[in-house]
């Protein structure tokens, strides 16, 4: 492949700017050739516009040639906009880049008026080499790809990533911004295989340097030549130039700090799965979590007032819902998942609730107030031979709470004690609040579910479910009864019932039941009820798909 016919035309032509310290190179003299103030102060002299200290100690570091390596003044994101300017005529020619990824391809596409083709990633933010590669033109020169990827977090599968530099035929540019928290090596020491390859790598983040903006591009000699040539000449200046020189023999200190935060990386997600909020922990490779969370905007809001600044990338295509955490301190961390967990509010009537979600599609949910005690575990899958035990101290509201249980195929734990001696209301009201709880909880993140529910004839009797979990809370209820009470529960209270688990659950809930035997037709109710869950709450063998055209729940 021959890189130089890739480059821009007035790229290939033109003669590189030369300094004044082009023409000589050597550490000492008389310096009479710049026109600088001559009475030192440490920074005085210009730089060295060709970074040869730099660019040796990253050599030997990363073992790769100086010839080889890019040293851009304004980190990586100098890089980018040079490629741009050494590979793509303006108007013309085309680059593309996956998506969701990090937004200064596009803002540097943008600038260089090239047009930016952004090809989503498959599900669970795959690279799918041969669908990227489809979306290229004799005109796309440059193909941008994040390894490990921001904002998912994710290392891209390498074998796919060479799938895509050797089929591709323009120039690949690898982000490999995050790979020092990745458990793999990434692509550097490949560089004489693939010519037309460019990995990206920065300080700004394992290595603390944000704040002086350093950044390499590795490369084949005669990119890295034309980048140079066309980049402002004393990119990097003398101070940012000494700092980075110190900080680069702290190899070990660093090594430890990123062992750290692999470790910190864990313990967040652990945490964060607990957290009833929390709907996904993508896998992370990075120094930051992709978390897909109930209501991202209050989370977000709430969290600033707290002091604590996350990044809401919920509007981004791919990562509906998910906030963007980067990965603390241990204190830090903490602080977060504290301010987390107390932003569930509290209920109105001073109640506590406190849920917690475990393996499977499991839930546990406790919530105590003046008037109830109530605590609920709920599995969706459950092994055979699992008991449920019901207790609410109120016979015939236990004996429908059976029918959800024995014909929704679930287990469930639960026992209420309530202020029976007042009247029922609170206790079948609360034990609604806390299964619908259990039930948004145990769900997760709703993948592979389906979302609709069914119907049911009994005897003369017969009940209508629907059920929606698509997120949207409503209920409507058409069952009308002759009597006042069944055993020992009030009619009424059956709406009310329904009424709140649909707030509890966050669902779409319509009933309606017609029947002369009272005792029938709201046991039809409760099987509907029960089916019609079972439904909606099945999850498909391998389907991980959201069931909604829009990709969120
Ligand atoms: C942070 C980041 C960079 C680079 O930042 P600089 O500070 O400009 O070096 C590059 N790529 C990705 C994906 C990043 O997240």
């Amino acid at each position: 492949m021959d890189i130089r016919s890739l480059f821009r035309a007035n790229v290939r032509e033109m003669a590189p700017y030369s300094t004044a310290r082009d023409e000589y190179a050597g550490d000492l003299g008389i310096y009479l050739d710049a026109n600088e103030n001559p009475f030192e102060n440490g920074f005085n002299r210009y730089p060295d516009p060709h970074n040869r200290r730099i660019r040796t100690k990253v050599s030997e570091m990363r073992g790769v040639s100086s010839d080889r390596i890019f040293v851009g003044g304004n980190g990586s994101d100098e890089a980018i906009d040079l490629l741009f300017r050494v590979f793509c005529e303006p108007r013309e020619d085309e680059a593309l880049a996956i998506s969701p990824s990090y937004g200064m391809y596009r803002v540097a596409a943008a600038t260089n008026d090239v047009r930016l083709t952004e090809v989503a990633l498959a599900e669970e933010f795959r690279l799918d080499a041969d669908r990227f590669l489809a979306a290229a033109t004799p005109r796309t020169k440059l193909a941008f790809l994040c390894s490990p990827n921001n904002p998912s977090a994710n290392l891209l599968d390498p074998a796919e990533v060479e799938r895509v530099i050797r089929g591709f035929d323009g120039v690949v540019v690898l982000d490999e911004a995050y790979i020092d928290f990745a458990d793999h090596e990434g692509f550097l020491s490949r560089l004489d295989e693939f010519p037309n390859l460019v990995v990206l790598q920065t300080l700004s983040k394992a290595w603390g340097m944000a704040g002086i903006r350093i950044g390499f591009a590795f490369a084949g000699p005669e990119i890295v030549a034309a980048m140079e040539r066309i980049k402002y000449p004393y990119s990097v200046n003398v101070i940012t130039e000494r700092l980075v020189l110190g900080e680069l023999e702290k190899e070990a200190e660093r090594r430890e700090q990123i062992a750290v935060l692999v470790d910190e990386r864990k313990k967040l997600i652990v945490a964060l799965e607990r957290l009833p909020m929390v709907r996904r922990v993508f896998p992370s490779d990075a120094n930051f979590l992709l978390v897909r969370v109930d209501e991202p905007r209050r989370v977000y809001d709430r969290l600033i007032e707290r002091g604590i600044i996350v990044r809401d990338r919920s509007r981004i295509p791919g990562c509906e819902g998910c906030l963007r955490l980067t990965v603390g301190t241990p204190e830090e961390n903490a602080a977060l998942i504290e301010a987390m967990a107390q932003l569930d509010e509290p209920t109105p009537d001073g109640a506590t609730f406190t849920p917690v979600r475990s393996g499977g599609r499991r839930a546990t949910v406790s919530r105590r107030s003046r008037e109830t005690d109530i605590s609920i575990t709920l599995s969706l899958d459950p092994v055979s031979g699992s008991e449920s035990q019901i207790a609410t101290g109120l016979g015939f509201f236990d004996h429908m709470l059976e029918q959800i249980v024995h014909h929704g195929g679930f287990a469930l734990q639960l026992s209420a004690r309530g202020d029976l001696a007042v009247d029922e209301h609170h206790t079948i009201e609360d034990t609604a609040l806390v299964l619908g709880e259990a039930f948004r909880l145990a769900l997760g993140d709703k993948r592979g579910i389906g979302r609709y529910g069914f119907a049911l004839p009994m005897d003369e009797s017969r009940a209508l479910v629907l059920l929606d979990f698509g997120g949207r809370i409503a209920t409507r209820w058409k069952v009308e009864f002759r009597r006042e009470r069944i055993g020992d529960v009030p009619t009424e209270m059956f709406e009310h019932f329904f009424d709140s688990f649909a707030q509890a659950a966050r669902c779409n809930l319509h009933i309606a039941a017609r029947g002369r035997n009272e005792h029938h037709k709201i046991e039809a109710v409760f099987k509907a009820f029960a089916r019609a869950l079972r439904m909606a709450v099945e999850r498909k063998p391998l389907d991980f798909n959201l069931p909604s055209s829009k990709g969120l729940l």
